[in-house]
């Protein structure tokens, strides 16, 4: 069993409503348990075209399933949630990334572990820090709850 960390969100529709059906629809995966859901944080978009707020969530699970395979899952999932892949970071009714899988390094077209945004995402750090501070960035080998503090220190910096 890999320990894996992943990132929701969601924009447009009942966001809410849309973070727990996709919630739902990722604990009936074989090959997964639920760990932690963090509470549901709102924040601002980054990125992209000019867009509603968003609706963010961290969730921890265990997993037998590969990192591949999991993508694989989770696009089903958004897919079947009704996301239409247009803009770049456009608005959407659920985003379902993966952010760490274990302490191991993927690195290919498709797939990039640890997230490689992860660090300078206050959306992500947030809701992951409250669920899961002490696991520890393969590559930083800083804790969440470290690059969550170093990121909220340099956001008032500025
Ligand atoms: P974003 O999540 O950055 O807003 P998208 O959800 O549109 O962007 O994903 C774009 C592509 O990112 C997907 O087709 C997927 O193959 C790729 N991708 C790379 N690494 C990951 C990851 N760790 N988790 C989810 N998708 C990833
Ligand atoms: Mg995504």
């Amino acid at each position: 069993m890999v320990h894996v960390c992943v990132s929701l969100g969601s924009n447009i529709g009942d966001r809410t409503g849309n973070l727990l059906t996709a919630y739902n629809h990722i604990m009936v995966i074989k090959g997964i348990q639920p760990l932690k859901f963090s509470r549901f944080y709102e924040t601002a978009p980054i990125g992209g075209p000019p867009q509603p707020m968003y609706l963010n969530a961290a969730l921890s699970v265990q997993t037998t399933l590969l990192p591949h395979q999991l993508l694989e899952q989770f696009q089903r999932i958004e897919t079947l949630m009704g996301r239409v892949r247009t803009v770049k970071w456009g608005p959407r009714p659920i985003d379902i990334d993966i952010i760490l899988y274990g302490d191991e390094i993927v690195n290919d077209e498709r797939l990039k572990i640890p997230h490689p945004l992860m660090h300078s995402r206050i959306f992500v750090l947030e809701p992951m820090a409250e669920i899961e501070p002490d696991i520890i960035h393969p590559v930083f080998q800083k804790t969440i709850l470290q690059l969550y503090k170093e990121l909220r220190t340099k956001m008032k910096e500025v």
